[in-house]
């Protein structure tokens, strides 16, 4: 769903020679050959019903000596072929037939879903005598989470900030405009109205955990919002999905002067920003040191963020920027700063080459072994390899140096002093429990210290595996239920099976983690991935590798 409403600058551009083929006189003639077929299979005796492809051509060659008798006959009805008596339909005939029956079914098919969409069945309400789940988070784990978890068993409460579910891959694109902000956000309410039992959906925020009163408290932070203040809710099972925040090296300016790229607000910030100090460098008078410094945007983190961001705003300056704004496009510069030797460390050393090629191709300065040290209105202060220091003027600074944690989070790990010692994150067994709290809490994604990426893949993984370990740990209270009532009513053997059966039912598995690659646009319509195989890898790069990374996204709705 989401997929299908991403209007990419790259579809448009897949979409253009397609459309200059089809415009050929080859095709042309091609098409009016196929039309002029298509009219005489109409009106000409044609092969038998299940006839072979030398047959059809068999057919063909009659249907067109029976059109030539229908012609020279002035027009009277056709004699040849089979003549009178019933006709059986023709090649074309029945593939027209195809075209009409596959029409009708996939209009059919849209309207039960158009109609599906509008029309949710009704609910079960929540029930008091079942155990009450909070989900923290709208997340790539806690939407996973929901979709896999059946309702029937639980009252589920979710409450976050966004009511929607932000698909971040391709966020970086909505900061130069390719793809609308909207398109990438499902709300959370189109996938838990269709729960077989009422979810409700809070916008607001978690403000605190109180893992020992086993409770939450939330505030509506939005913009408008009614008298109501803080609330605090009781929980029997928490899931703690909050993500992480940006991090920012406790440099007090970043926040204050420049950018994040982590929520939608964030990209669109962006767009802003960037499209401000374009029209500023335009305005007449501008000192030329002022439209230099306004039309530099540097961006530190050399992951995939960071280099995904400047590949987007690299292609937005030469498609977009080179066309409505030539008198200043070629003087937009990025640059990359990272404080290790190469950008991309995840990504094997063939591909980080190839990246680093491309992006001097594209005119992308990368600044690798250096370290950011302050932020000013209009300097970013990094220190240089030989631990000089250097002001760079900017227009837009964007920081995607990865991941802190949130301040909810930080409380939470200081009521386990003893055990939350990690310094990335919640510490977890590997059955996703929180350590301090494992009966209750279970702690998903970018907020953990894991040994796995902090990537949706792994944080979307863990979500699924928790939804079927709820539905297992429902099936195993339902049946130490019957097991009690067999005992009480001295039912021997059927007290064996349901013991076997629980046994069973209570050997969860832990949570593994299966890798499945990783991709990243690296600009000028080229992405490379680097994908399990075998027992290795392999690593692929190029305009191929972009159109395979535009196909998953645009295929991905689950
Ligand atoms: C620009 C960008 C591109 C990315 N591209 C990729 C990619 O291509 N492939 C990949 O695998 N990973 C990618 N990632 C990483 C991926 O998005 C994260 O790893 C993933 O989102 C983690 O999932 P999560 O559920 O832990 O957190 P999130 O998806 O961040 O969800 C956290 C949720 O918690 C909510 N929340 C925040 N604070 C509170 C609070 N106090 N109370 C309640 N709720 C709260 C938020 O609103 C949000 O709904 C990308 C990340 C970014 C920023």
């Amino acid at each position: 769903m989401i997929a299908a409403s991403v209007v990419s600058r790259s579809a448009r551009r897949i979409a253009l020679p397609t459309q200059g083929l089809t415009s050929t006189p080859t095709a042309n003639l091609s098409r009016s050959l196929f039309l002029s077929a298509r009219r005489r299979a109409a009106v000409a005796p044609v092969a038998p019903a299940a006839a072979t492809p030398s047959e059809i051509s068999a057919g063909a060659t009659a249907g067109a000596q029976g059109l030539a008798s229908v012609q020279n006959n002035g027009g009277s009805s056709g004699s040849g072929g089979n003549g009178g008596g019933k006709r059986k339909a023709g090649f074309f005939t029945k593939v027209k037939r195809g075209i009409y029956g596959t029409t009708v079914l996939s209009l059919a098919t849209f309207a039960y879903y158009v109609h599906e969409a509008n029309n949710p069945p009704d609910q079960l309400p929540q029930d008091p005598s079942k155990k009450t789940i909070v989900v923290l988070g709208s997340g790539w784990a806690a939407t996973s989470m929901l979709e896999h978890i059946d309702t029937t068993n639980y009252n589920v409460i979710v409450i976050s900030p966004a009511d929607y579910f932000l698909f971040t891959p391709l966020l970086p694109s909505v900061t130069v405009g390719t793809i609308n902000g909207r398109s990438i956000a499902q709300p959370t309410r189109q996938l838990t109205r269709y729960k077989a039992r009422e979810v409700q959906v809070l916008e607001a925020e978690a403000t605190k955990v109180d893992a020992a009163k086993k409770t939450v408290t939330f505030e509506d932070k939005s913009e408008i919002h009614g008298a109501l203040g803080t609330v605090t809710i009781p929980y029997d099972y928490l899931v703690y999905s909050v993500g992480s925040a940006p991090q920012t090296f406790g440099i007090e300016g970043v926040a204050k002067h420049g950018c994040f790229l982590k929520e939608l607000g964030d990209a669109e910030k962006i767009r802003n920003r960037l499209m401000d100090c374009v029209e500023s460098a335009c305005i007449t008078g501008q000192s030329e040191e002022e439209v230099d410094r306004l039309l530099h945007t540097v961006v530190v983190g050399g992951g995939p963020t960071g280099v995904e961001f400047a590949a987007e705003l690299r292609d937005f300056v030469k498609d977009d920027l080179a066309k409505w704004y030539p008198e200043i496009a070629n003087r937009v510069k990025v640059t990359l700063v990272e404080g290790l030797p190469n950008i991309l460390p995840m990504f094997s050393k063939k591909l980080i080459e190839y990246t680093e090629h491309e992006f001097e191709q594209q005119e992308i300065t990368l600044l690798t072994k250096h370290m950011l040290r302050d932020l000013d209105e209009t300097h970013v202060t990094v220190k240089k390899p030989d631990g000089q220091d250097m002001k760079i003027p900017y227009g837009v600074f964007v920081m995607a140096a990865g991941n802190g944690q949130r301040p909810i989070t930080r409380d939470l790990m200081g009521q386990f002093p003893s055990v939350q010692t990690e310094r990335r994150g919640l510490s977890v067994d590997e059955h996703m429990r929180l350590k301090g709290a494992e009966d209750v809490i279970f702690a998903l994604g970018d907020c953990t210290a894991t040994p796995y990426a902090a990537t949706a893949q792994s944080a979307a993984q863990q979500g699924k595996w928790l939804g079927k370990r709820f539905n297992q740990m429902a099936r195993v209270d339902d049946l130490k239920a019957q097991l009690e009532g067999a005992q009480k009513n001295g039912q021997t053997d059927q007290v064996k099976t349901l013991e076997r059966m629980v046994e069973k039912a209570e050997r969860i598995k832990p949570f593994h983690y299966s890798h499945s690659g990783a991709l990243a646009y690296i600009g000028h319509d080229k992405a490379i991935a680097d994908l399990p195989f075998m027992n290795g890898g392999v690593s692929v790069g190029g305009v191929a590798t972009y159109l395979a990374w535009r196909g998953v996204y645009f295929t991905v709705s689950d």
